[in-house]
């Protein structure tokens, strides 16, 4: 069967009143970019407040799906076939035609909804509905009608140019287009927790950029390919991804030499969010984003949370707080990012981590604990942010 033409239907941007338009004016920009690359020739348009995309000739049908399954906004998919209007005798046919190959199990209850955009047509709505529905069950007599909650639903337009049939509607990734609700700094580890959490902000419509610490020569290149390859994946959603590599070893071994080691994993927390932050205002950011949970480690308790918000003056939003490691897993197999994150590659965190961290740290300590550093810290800060090597993640 050849699908012609997709219907896209959305969700939430529909109830957005007199900015709806700049809605599904993203969404159609957001709907051209994903097909970007993909075999075939595309025409992303909106008419009659409806999202269309028209294929022209071969085309990969299972790329473009999968391609539009990850245009956030979307939360259906519906493979359109156009049918010449020659006559209702062959309109009969042809439906019963696209029943019979989209549906060879048969076992299925139906109903027939017909739209007409041309008028002129010789039958009404309903007449053509109930006439259509008649074809179906005269060429296969188990298929049953069920008005009310149909397996089926098989929708009939007669448009002025031809007649289009649909039936299926393949699940979208929902959310909101990117693009219409600013932008957030990510900090993007090579672990499991915060593809997922920049993949669910993305979802609302925020553009995404990230912010990677890696610690030469204790991390290695195929590390930080790694955070360039789930930068990539989440791009995939999100939109192009600026990632920040931020070459973080001297301030990590200055931290090393000269704080307490319980509290290393935390402090150098607050530096990796306050140069995220530096990035972030740089570039219009309107928020950080981690993949922290309450609990998970020592680093996520609450008051560790609090001691990392400390030095924060944007938001930090932590979709995933409330998750369990099982459910941020689910997700991150879902959207693709789990093969990646689990290839085992050193961490910058864990190769510097104490044995017996602090799982309470009280604030007012570890500021004062920063104070040993006065000495180099702004300058290793500064340097970090200078030779700062920027990925374009698409
Ligand atoms: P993840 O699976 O996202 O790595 P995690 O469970 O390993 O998380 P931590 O290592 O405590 O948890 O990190 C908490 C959060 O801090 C991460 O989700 C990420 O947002 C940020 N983070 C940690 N390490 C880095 C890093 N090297 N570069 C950038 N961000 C990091
Ligand atoms: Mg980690």
């Amino acid at each position: 069967m050849q699908f012609s033409t997709f219907l896209l239907k959305y969700g939430e941007i529909g109830v957005k009143g007199k900015n709806r338009y700049l809605f599904e004016d993203a969404l159609v920009r957001q709907v051209r970019r994903a097909l970007r690359g993909v075999d075939g020739t595309f025409k992303a348009y909106k008419s009659q407040g409806r999202i269309y995309v028209d294929c022209e000739g071969g085309y990969d049908y299972e790329e473009t799906v999968e391609r539009l399954q990850k245009v956030f906004g979307l939360v259906g998919i519906c493979p359109v076939v156009r049918l010449e209007d020659k006559g209702f005798e062959e309109l009969r046919k042809s439906v019963v035609a696209y029943m019979a190959e989209v549906y060879p199990e048969r076992d299925l209850t139906f109903k027939v909804e017909t739209r007409r955009a041309k008028k002129t047509y010789p039958k009404n709505s309903m007449e053509i509905s109930c006439d259509l529905g008649e074809a179906v069950l005269e060429a296969f007599p188990e298929i049953r009608v069920d008005v009310h909650d149909p397996d089926v639903t098989l929708h009939v337009e007669i448009r002025t140019d031809a007649v289009y049939v649909y039936s299926q509607v393949i699940p979208g990734a929902g959310g909101m287009p990117s693009g219409t609700n600013g932008k957030a700094m990510l900090l993007l580890s090579g672990g499991i927790d915060s593809p997922v959490a920049g993949y669910m902000i993305a979802r609302r419509g925020v553009g995404i950029e990230a912010t990677y610490f890696h610690a030469p020569p204790y991390t290695s290149e195929r590390a930080k390919q790694k955070v360039a390859d789930l930068a990539r994946i989440v791009a995939g959603y999100a939109g192009p991804v600026k990632l920040h590599v931020v070459n973080f070893t001297d301030i990590q071994l200055y931290i090393y030499d000269k704080c307490p080691h319980d509290e290393l994993t935390i402090i150098m927390r607050r530096y990796m969010m306050r140069i995220a932050e530096h990035f972030a205002k740089e570039s219009g950011c309107l928020g950080l984003i981690t993949g922290e949970s309450i609990g998970q480690v020592a680093s996520q308790t609450m008051q560790s949370l609090a001691a990392t918000d400390d030095v924060c003056a944007l938001p930090v939003y932590r979709p995933v707080i409330g998750l369990d490691k099982q459910d941020i897993v689910d997700i991150a197999q879902k959207i693709g990012t789990f093969e990646t994150s689990i290839q085992p590659f050193e961490d910058c965190c864990t190769i510097f981590v104490a044995k017996h961290p602090v799982t309470k740290p009280r604030v007012d300590i570890i500021r004062r604990s920063e104070e040993s550093l006065e000495e180099k810290i702004e300058e290793l800060v500064k340097t970090a942010i200078d030779t700062v090597e920027v990925i374009e993640a698409e």
